[in-house]
């Protein structure tokens, strides 16, 4: 149950669950499966598990319940189910809805995977999908006709940061009973109430910011008890796109300092892209927390900030682009000598 916390207490606390031996860090259960006292016991298990009984990992465990629970309960949605990837989140979300015949619409600016998904995969199994320009919302409303199952963006886009209305793209799609799958990664869970403005379902990659220490491979959607219990978990446990229980106290021990980094990083990027924004040798800086940023009012109205991320591009085409990263990347070879060296000196 929701308790008057806030959002950091929320972040450190919620779902934890305690064995028996009161350990104050979450434990990590690996375990694939759980021990019954008897067959009758198990058969019972299996047609309904109560709160604190588990079947197997794949279909659920005491540390993923954990990891569900805390971000189910920041996200303000009823339930959660914690994915391998964020693609098996994205693909699980679209696949257990959709079935030959169905109608998507999706906006055009995606991640790579998330395109093939739309565009191969969906499209392989009889789903007709019509992509639109996301920010434009005529596009929308010509797009979503009354024979539409769901629509999908991602707001923001990766990499080049086009915010979706989240509010009026819900209001259309709901006009005709669409479900609303939102990618919220790049807006993340601090900056975008993606359900408290009409989303159905949000996904996430937890391999970005929730973990934030680049540990780990892991995905989450989240939405309604039904929608997350009856439709997604059947199609997830089944066909093997479950987390791991140590990947998902991995994410739990990631959330607890997920408010503060998203802050941080915020912060850090808008510095940057004030910093970058007139530099002569970049032809464009996106950064949606720039005034000069054509979704400058949206992304303050929905996110409350510009987010996490800067995008730019280099004058000079690829040659430069490419001259531009290996100057980064010859300052990380110079420090990984550097580091082999004091190694070798410390064996000698
Ligand atoms: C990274 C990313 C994904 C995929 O997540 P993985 O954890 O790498 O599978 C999906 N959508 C967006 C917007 C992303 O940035």
């Amino acid at each position: 149950m929701t308790k008057d916390w806030k959002t950091r207490t929320q972040l450190v606390h919620e779902g934890s669950r305690r064995s028996q031996y009161g350990e104050m860090a979450e434990a990590i259960f690996l375990t694939q499966g759980f021990v019954y006292p008897t067959a009758e016991a198990a058969e019972a298990r299996f047609v309904k598990a109560s709160e604190d009984e588990f079947i197997y990992a794949r279909y659920g465990n005491p540390t993923t319940r954990m990891f569900e629970e805390r971000i189910a309960a920041l996200e303000g949605t009823e339930d959660a189910f914690a994915t391998a990837s964020g693609m098996a989140a994205v693909s699980g979300a679209l696949m257990s809805c959709l079935r030959a015949g169905d109608h998507v619409v999706s906006s055009r600016a995606l991640f790579g995977s998330c395109l093939y998904v739309l565009e191969d995969v969906l499209q392989k199994f009889g789903v007709r999908v019509t992509f639109v320009d996301g920010a434009d919302l005529d596009q929308w409303r010509k797009a979503v006709t009354p024979g539409t199952k769901a629509v999908f963006f991602e707001s923001m886009s990766n990499p080049t940061l086009e915010l979706v209305d989240i509010r009026s793209v819900s209001e259309i799609a709901h006009a005709v009973g669409a479900l609303v799958i939102c990618d919220n990664v790049f807006a993340t869970p601090i900056f975008s109430r993606a359900v408290e403005q009409g989303a159905d379902v949000v996904v996430y990659s937890t391999t970005k910011h929730i973990d934030g220490q680049g540990r780990a491979l892991g995905g989450v959607v989240c939405g309604t008890k039904e929608f997350i219990r009856k439709t997604l978990e059947p199609f997830m446990k089944h066909t093997g796109g479950s987390m791991s229980p140590f990947t998902a106290w991995i994410m739990l021990n990631g959330m607890a300092t997920l408010d503060l980094r998203c802050r941080a990083m915020a912060d850090t990027a808008l510095t940057l892209a004030r910093a970058l924004a007139d530099h002569p040798n970049l032809s464009r800086v996106i950064y949606p927390g720039l005034a000069s940023h054509p979704q400058h009012d949206l992304a303050l109205a929905q996110m409350g900030s510009g987010g996490t991320l800067v995008t730019f591009d280099v004058k000079g085409g690829k040659e430069a682009a490419f001259r531009f990263m290996n100057a980064l990347a010859t300052r990380t070879s110079d420090l990984h000598k550097r580091l082999r060296t004091s190694w070798a000196s410390r064996r000698a």
